[in-house]
């Protein structure tokens, strides 16, 4: 695994509009690990092996993350924010926060007190983002409406192969898709191949839509986190029995396609792999969701990742399921065969 590649994607911003400066690092990472390496204009960077073949599998893991947007300054200088994607408004007063400008990142702090942490009715409009500015006037030559904003965090290693950081959801997937697309040729995969880091996923899902849409493919994977049910409470019930550490998830639902889900599980048994099994009512809340209902339709599976405390500051992943999710997406793409029949009878 290249450690220091993920943790560089890890600390690189890319909120949902914002994700181009972490798009061109992985396009640049994938120029010699694929047959072709591509960007459209949202910034989706599809690698591709085997473009010729008419036969393609499209994995798609996102690549932007939550955040804020600056949508006004107040008059002593301060931030106001609105959200962009699933924000829990509750994590951000108190921390450290980088605002991502045309000039390049400036740092600024949320306003907390008592009051404010003590307010269980906290939105994204009782937050404050003080940047040091005295005024408005001041604000305003460094920071435009529009700019995105992330918590100002690291990734740090901890015990047992485990690491934290923001915004692990999604870009682990989208690296586990790029490394698994650079392995598959390695491999000799023998059907077209195509990994996607996606643009818009936590908001519109349009840069799925955009790159399903143009390639077309006969089959998909979507590569996610999900949520563990191994800490905090968080009920068997909602998320199903999922520890960290244990293995990929393959997600079952009325709309992911049964027959992938037991080409995945033969290749997790050759691999020796323990998967792990989640099962969601309805639509599974991914970019797998968009590209099905693209073209004539795309049968698709849901790979995801375990991970805790999605969407705070410090999400806590392990790097043995990213390994295994890459080892297992490698395999499937290597088991893939044109004449593959999902018809189910
Ligand atoms: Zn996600």
């Amino acid at each position: 695994m290249n450690k220091e590649f993920l943790f560089e994607m890890l600390r690189t911003g890319s909120v949902d509009g914002n994700e181009a400066e972490l798009e061109k690092k992985i396009f640049d990472y994938m120029q010699d690990k694929a047959d072709e390496v591509t960007v459209d204009e949202m910034g989706n960077v599809t690698a591709v092996v085997n473009p010729s073949s008419p036969f393609k599998v499209l994995l798609a893991g996102h690549a932007d993350e939550i955040g804020l947007i600056v949508s006004a300054v107040g008059d002593d200088g301060s931030l106001m924010v609105r959200k962009i994607g699933g924000v829990n408004v509750g994590t951000y007063p108190g921390h450290k926060v980088r605002i991502y400008t045309d000039k390049g990142i400036i740092y600024g702090a949320v306003a907390n007190s008592r009051e404010i942490s003590g307010n269980k009715d906290l939105d994204a409009s009782g937050l404050r983002i003080d940047i040091g500015a005295t005024d408005r006037a001041e604000a305003m030559k460094y920071v435009q409406l529009g700019d995105t904003v992330t918590f100002d965090t690291d990734v740090r290693e901890l015990l047992n192969d485990r690491i934290t950081g923001r915004a692990l959801d999604d870009r682990v997937g989208a690296y586990i898709v790029m490394e698994a697309i650079a392995e598959a040729k390695k491999r000799g995969a023998s059907v077209g191949c195509y990994g996607v880091t996606t643009t818009g996923e936590e908001t519109t899902g349009n840069g799925a839509y955009f790159t399903a849409s143009r390639v077309r493919p006969d089959i998909a994977v979507a590569v996610d986190v999900t949520y563990t049910s191994d800490n905090c409470g968080i009920s068997i019930a909602e998320s199903g029995d999922i520890s960290l550490g244990k293995g990929p998830v393959l997600c079952n639902n009325p709309t992911v396609h049964k027959k992938l889900n037991a080409c995945l599980r033969s290749c997790a048994e050759k691999l020796g792999m323990n998967l792990q099994t989640e099962a969601a009512s309805g639509r599974t809340g991914t970019d797998g969701d968009t590209i099905h209902l693209t073209g004539i339709g795309v049968p698709f599976a849901l790979v995801s990742i375990p991970l805790r405390y999605m969407h705070n500051p410090a999400e806590v992943g392990s790097l043995r399921d990213i390994q295994e999710c890459i080892d297992l997406l490698a395999e499937f793409l290597t088991d893939c065969s044109q004449d593959m029949d999902l018809r189910p009878f």
